[in-house]
């Protein structure tokens, strides 16, 4: 009976595993995050898989399960071949050890990156649209380019690295090994790295007297009316509004939807950034490409995660 069967979505990432329960379309039914900084070994990562299927299907036929793992995957082999966010995983054969835990459960695994953007694409501000760039702004910046609901992925997988494209020639170095990289414009670390600069110049700033310079202590100095931290996330947004502009001038995308922690300051950075997008494009890419917020937050993984069965 199609009623009471469900898809469960997992994304697992480096600190929490979530889940949810789907209707056969793909309507949110149930949600749970479980904490997995008490998983020591892979074994306890699989009870919890486990556990959190049981709670959200235990009434029901699971019809398929979903799951978005944040790192590099074969997904040929199944395995999670890198991932600094979960090393015990890595090497770890994942999907055939899932389809062990869950016989006969047709299992699908993909990257977390990808599983978010196809959450927003397909239930997210992304919806209906025929192509959409998802650009992930937190510690780092990710993107993804998803069209006719098939992901770019280039020819090894690399395509859609939008944190790594070069905004300024002989630029600020970036962690990646290699200079001028939006990521080293705008991102947390990028943030943190102007903010600690400008306190070493100004031991009377403020900013010195927090040990860890995040972006919620960045946005709190921002509201309190700090001209330099002010300067800071506007600089950061002038360099995101250029890579915006540069992604509407290559691909045009119907919708180019922000997502990730940095938006919970989007007052400090988004309107400079509009500025520079469309100071930075053509008219008619800046008019028609249109920059959405995310809607499903942390939870387009799980979403996105279940799409290869939900039927259109
Ligand atoms: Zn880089």
């Amino acid at each position: 009976m199609p009623g009471s069967e469900v898809y469960v979505g997992f994304d697992l990432g480096g600190s929490s595993l979530k889940a949810s329960s789907f209707s056969l379309d793909g309507e949110l039914q149930e949600r749970c995050s479980i904490d997995t900084q008490k998983c020591l070994r892979v074994e306890d990562y699989l009870n919890l898989f486990s556990e959190a299927a049981n709670s959200l299907s235990s009434t029901k036929h699971l019809k398929g399960i979903g799951v978005a793992v944040a790192g590099i995957l074969d997904l040929d082999a199944g395995k999670v071949v890198d991932s600094p966010n979960l090393p015990i995983l890595c090497g770890v054969p994942l999907l055939e050890m899932l389809k062990d835990s869950f016989p006969p459960t047709p299992i699908h695994m993909m990257n977390d990156a990808n599983a978010a953007a196809f959450g927003e694409y397909f239930a997210g501000a992304g919806e209906g649209h025929e192509s959409m760039f998802i650009l992930t702004l937190g510690t780092g910046i990710g993107g993804s380019f998803v069209q006719n609901g098939e992901i770019l992925q280039g020819v090894s997988g690399m395509a859609g690295e939008i944190g790594h494209m070069v905004i300024e020639k002989n630029g600020k170095p970036c962690t990646c090994g290699s200079n001028g990289c939006l990521e080293a414009y705008f991102s947390s670390w990028a943030l943190a790295r102007d903010a600690k600069t400008h306190a070493e110049q100004h031991p009377d700033s403020p900013i010195g007297s927090s040990d860890e310079i995040s972006p919620i202590f960045l946005a709190e100095l921002a509201v309190s009316g700090d001209h330099a931290v002010r300067a800071i996330w506007e600089n950061g947004g002038h360099a995101l509004g250029v890579g915006i502009a540069n992604i509407m001038n290559l691909l045009n995308p119907a919708s180019i939807v922000l997502v990730g922690g940095l938006m919970n300051a989007k007052e400090h950075f988004l309107a400079t950034a509009q500025r520079a997008w469309e100071a930075n494009s053509f008219e008619q890419a800046h008019n028609s490409s249109k920059v959405l917020l995310g809607k499903l937050g942390e939870w387009a993984g799980v979403r996105g995660a279940i799409q290869p069965f939900v039927v259109k």
